[in-house]
């Protein structure tokens, strides 16, 4: 039986994919500090024989008893809103605590996969991105903690990879959503749903022309287990091309919803927010035989009712 550590396994993503490693029969050890990852997200397996947590921040130095055949490294803040309010943090885990994950693998001879971000491609100037794409990222913005910080990690994974011979791979995650997502991350998702459900006005960011492509976290999972298995080394992205304006993006919540909440513009939480964001997933195709199953709509259904029951 395989045994991995999930760094971030108790935030959002991290959570699904442990519930995927257990139902695939590996055992699994969690190590967060629960910054932005919440408890309850593993509660349901508490108890579990094969299901170990360990609070701990991932950029001081850890070890793990026993053998890894996995290191799944998806510790870090993710929503803009959790970025600028820890962006120390979330220069740390993308360094120290990449690092300290590496080390990890190297001790234990255990596979790796960094979790990266569409982020690395900043606003970017090609459309759809393919990751040959270099990205356009404002190092000193406030967003640059974030994406600066994910790209020193995929530099260092590909440094491990390269002179250190680590097993290693790396998936650049586009928006994501789905059940267990926090309400108050700042994310749009749970942002819109959740004043759409409370009836309270709907704040679109600008006016609303800025794109994005979502994925449902299932779709996500199954792509990272896939990627997981192939020998390749290189980034590969992860995300559903369906793209949307987010004005388009508020009008569908409203309709999903039955909300009669109205749309207000505001100012942009942060400068520099990606005018237009949307995956090329050739590689994905060709490579791993992936593409998303689940729909716009029928993944924002899940997702509102999950919310019904959180607001
Ligand atoms: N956004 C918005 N209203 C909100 C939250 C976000 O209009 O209440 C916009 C935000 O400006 C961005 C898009 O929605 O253009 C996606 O934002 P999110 O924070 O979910 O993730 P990002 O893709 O920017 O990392």
């Amino acid at each position: 039986m395989p045994r991995a550590v999930v760094t971030g396994g108790a935030g959002f993503i991290g959570s699904h994919l442990v519930d995927r490693l257990l139902a695939e029969g590996w055992q699994v050890v969690v190590v967060d500090n629960l910054i932005t990852g919440r408890a309850e997200n593993l509660q349901h397996l508490q108890g579990r024989p094969d299901f170990e947590f360990l609070r701990h921040d991932v950029c001081e130095p850890f070890d793990i008893e026993g053998a890894v055949d996995y290191v799944f490294h998806l510790a870090s803040t993710a929503s803009p809103v959790d970025f600028v309010k820890h962006p120390l943090e979330t220069l740390r885990v993308g360094s120290y605590g990449t690092e300290n994950a590496l080390k990890l693998a190297v001790r234990k001879g255990a596979k790796f996969l960094f979790s990266s971000t569409s982020e690395v491609y900043g606003d970017p100037l090609v459309h759809p991105q393919s990751e040959d794409y270099w990205g356009n990222v404002n190092p000193i913005g406030v967003r640059g903690v974030y994406d600066e910080a994910k790209r020193y990690a995929e530099s260092l994974v590909m440094a491990y990879h390269r002179y250190k011979g680590v097993d290693t791979r790396i998936v650049r995650i586009f928006n994501t959503y789905g059940e267990r997502m926090r309400l108050d991350d700042g994310r749009v998702v749970p942002n819109f749903v959740c004043q759409a459900l409370r009836g309270e006005p709907i704040t679109v960011y600008g006016d609303g022309s800025q794109t994005r492509s979502f994925g449902y976290v299932a779709d996500l999972i199954e792509g990272i287990w896939r990627l997981a298995h192939a020998d390749y080394h290189l980034p590969v992205n992860i995300g559903n091309p369906e793209e949307r304006t987010i004005l388009e993006f508020a009008q569908i919540i409203k309709r999903l919803t039955g909300s009669d909440s109205p749309i207000v513009f505001q100012e942009f939480f942060t400068p520099d927010d990606p005018k237009q964001r949307c995956p090329d997933i050739t590689r994905a195709r060709e490579l791993l035989g992936w593409a998303p199953r689940v729909s716009l709509e029928e993944g924002l259904r899940r997702t509102i009712e999950y919310f019904r029951t959180q607001v």
